[in-house]
């Protein structure tokens, strides 16, 4: 591994990402930086555009597949910029986007402030939260965002409001990957008794473990719900839960994740995302989209 600026940022060659993802497969990162500030990010941007590198945006890895073939460009990820901050008057918390939601829900289960609840099973940062508009047990992240502090690719911040994002089901118009979400603020509901939401929180997660299987490395659910089904219904009405493609596995106990048993390879993680897309198809006649993003070349 080469360290190429030893400054206030390190940009590393040839950067393994695989322990980076939670289904913990992918290759090499042509380049890869984890800026600590924002102050950093941004000489990590200027050393991209300085250098003529594509930009690939990181948080925890709990949405990806990336590719055994690895990544070209500058990979940046965001976890490492870290920060929670309480408005209390307003009942507002801006978090930055590397810190992980799931404990950010504990923290405010803690305050008693209620409106977070669901997301303490969710193994992501607060700004992959943002892109994916992830939510859980009927909630989601846009019926609590106030705003998205941002930088675009080209360095200039911007505060954006859900008007502006485009939020969808598990979707945003930052997918498009041309800014960075650097931190985020969300409107909670303050002054309850914080055993009241801690518990209530602690159970999401309890019920959570029972359902989906948190034992093995995954990236949650693969696919999008169809409108009008369950991905994980028509998976499992296929027949192919336990269904499995070299070392990755339809999960017995969710058929909507899909398991990496111990030394899967992105490659078969994708031979079987294909499979079980074409099985679908061929017996229900509807077409699952993937949840999940792709990273490089398959
Ligand atoms: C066991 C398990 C359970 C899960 N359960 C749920 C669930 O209940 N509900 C749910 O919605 N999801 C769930 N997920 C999926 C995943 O945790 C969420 O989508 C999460 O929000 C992704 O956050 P991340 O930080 O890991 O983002 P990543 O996976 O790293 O990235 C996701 C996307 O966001 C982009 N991105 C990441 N950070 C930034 C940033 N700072 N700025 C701009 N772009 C960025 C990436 O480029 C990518 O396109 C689950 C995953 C696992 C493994």
């Amino acid at each position: 591994m080469m360290t190429t600026t030893k400054t206030e940022i390190e940009i590393h060659r040839d950067y393994p990402l695989a322990a980076l993802t939670s289904w913990k497969v992918g290759g090499l990162a042509q380049w890869y930086a984890a800026p600590k500030s924002i102050g950093a990010l941004e000489e990590c941007l200027a050393w991209a555009e300085r250098s003529g590198e594509p930009i690939t945006l990181l948080g925890a890895g709990s949405n990806l597949l990336i590719s055994d073939r690895g990544l070209s460009g500058l990979v940046i990820c965001t976890r490492h910029l870290r920060g929670i901050e309480f408005n209390l008057a307003q009942g507002q918390v801006t978090a930055a986007a590397g810190e992980p939601v799931a404990r950010l829900a504990m923290q405010l289960a803690a305050k008693g402030w209620s409106g977070l609840e669901w997301s303490v099973g969710i193994p992501g940062t607060v700004g992959g939260l943002v892109v994916m508009n992830g939510g859980a047990q009927g909630g989601c992240t846009s019926d609590r965002l106030v705003n998205a502090q941002t930088i675009s690719l080209t360095g200039k911040s911007e505060i954006l409001l859900p008007a502006q994002l485009g939020f969808k089901y598990r979707t945003s118009l930052l997918q498009a990957g041309d800014r960075i979400v650097t931190a985020a603020t969300l409107q909670l509901n303050t002054g309850f008794d914080p055993q009241a939401i801690t518990t209530t929180t602690n159970n999401f997660l309890r019920f959570r473990h029972k359902v989906q299987p948190y034992h093995l490395p995954s990236c949650g659910s693969v696919f999008r719900n169809p409108e009008h089904h369950a991905a994980a219904k028509l998976i499992e009405d296929t027949g192919l839960k336990g269904y499995k493609i070299g070392d990755a596995q339809v999960s017995e106990l969710h058929a909507n994740f899909i398991l990496n048993c111990g030394h899967a390879t992105s490659n078969d993680v994708i031979n079987l995302i294909r499979y079980v897309q074409a099985q679908v198809s061929q017996k229900w006649a509807i077409d699952l989209e993937t949840e999940v993003k792709m990273l490089g070349e398959f």
